[in-house]
């Protein structure tokens, strides 16, 4: 018998997502982000529900290659670019789009031998502090890609690194303006959080990736509520054991649980193992048998166990949901002091996935 435990991919909710961000950005066009293998979901498994975008961004160059190799004829972004120059003969080969964003990537294109010209994205710093030229720096690299042979079009791009506070966004948007001041070309900034949240921002090309899993960009909860999102993912499984506890006795390791009273005790087939946090404290929603109930006890590798007092009618066998269209993945998220980006990039190889 397989493990009940069941990753669903929703392919009617991805296509919905990317319209919805086609709403939120209607004069951008749409770099749908699918890093990670696709935010965990699998990348072969969204691409069919993706493939009205305008352009996937990643920054796995193999998967790249997939995405050529599934027939994808159209944009394809590295977000981070090149990582040496064997990676140039591939970028040239597949005809992609690389992200420029110190003097180490603009050399590699000078010295380069290539087939044409590539097209570059490149990057500014703009507050972020982690990849770009510094905007009093970013002119003079502009200057220097203008004027190398190796690169075709150049599209000014900065991230931004709190696209849920206003003031914060209007901040790198000012940096960004005054470092790109007097050059031409496209222009790309928002994030999921921007495009949602910050449309002045939108420009020429947005870059939305959680959004299109039906996830939020924030920590605060409800935050995508009425948005119109749907969750792209159901992480489901059974009851594979009860247990009814006295009052005084401990559950799971450590026994970090003490029943209070006599209660019945599910176990989950889900553990950390699968990608489901660890540290998710006592009280984090589950849906058993359509009701919602809380973990008790310590998550272990393979197994969870939940309160059953409210799920009379629970029995072995019972569903489960872990996240999904009830339980949000978001909420999951916030109860173990996380993002939903986390834990859709944390489901394990060995969980079963159906699309559906
Ligand atoms: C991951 C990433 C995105 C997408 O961010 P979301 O918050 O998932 O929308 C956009 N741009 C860059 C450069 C990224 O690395």
């Amino acid at each position: 018998m397989p493990r009940p435990l069941l990753a669903t991919i929703h392919t009617t909710a991805l296509s919905n997502n990317l319209a919805v961000a086609r709403g939120y950005a209607s004069k951008s066009k749409i770099w749908a982000v699918v890093k990670a293998n696709a935010y965990g979901h699998g990348l072969e498994r969204v691409f069919p529900s993706l493939r009205s975008t305008d352009g996937f961004a990643l920054l796995e160059l193999e998967d790249a290659v997939k995405l050529r190799k599934l027939g994808w004829a159209g944009p394809i972004l590295l977000l981070e670019g090149a990582g040496c120059s064997i990676d140039i003969d591939t970028i040239d080969h597949y005809g992609l789009i690389t992200t420029v964003h110190c003097d180490e990537q603009l050399r590699m294109l000078e010295t380069a031998r290539l087939s044409k010209p590539i097209n570059i994205y490149l990057k500014m710093n703009s507050g972020m502090n982690r990849l770009g030229y510094v905007a009093s720096k970013y002119y003079a690299a502009w200057k220097r890609a203008r004027v190398c042979s190796g690169i075709g079009q150049i599209t000014l791009m900065t991230h931004f690194s709190n696209a849920e506070g206003e003031g914060s966004v209007r901040r790198q948007l000012e940096i960004f303006k005054y470092g790109s001041h007097g050059i031409e070309g496209a222009r790309s900034l928002s994030n999921s959080a921007a495009t949602l949240w910050h449309s002045y921002a939108n420009f020429d090309w947005v870059r939305p990736g959680i959004m299109l899993y039906g996830a939020s960009p924030s920590s605060v909860l409800a935050s995508i509520q009425g948005s119109g999102l749907q969750p792209a993912m159901t992480l489901s499984s059974e009851l594979i054991a009860i247990q009814t506890v006295e009052p005084g006795e401990g559950v799971g390791y450590g026994s970090i649980f003490k029943a209070r009273e006599r209660m019945r005790i599910g176990v989950v087939a889900c553990g950390y193992a699968d990608g489901y946090p660890r540290c998710a404290p006592e009280g984090t929603p589950v849906l058993v048998n359509g009701v919602c109930t809380r973990i008790v006890g310590r998550v272990s590798m393979d197994m969870l166990t939940v309160d059953l007092s409210l799920c009379p009618n629970s029995a072995i066998g019972s569903s489960v949901e872990l996240w999904g269209n009830n339980i949000p993945i978001d909420t999951v998220a916030v109860a173990c002091g996380t993002v939903g980006y986390e834990l859709m990039c944390a489901i394990a190889q060995r969980v079963q996935v159906c699309v559906e």
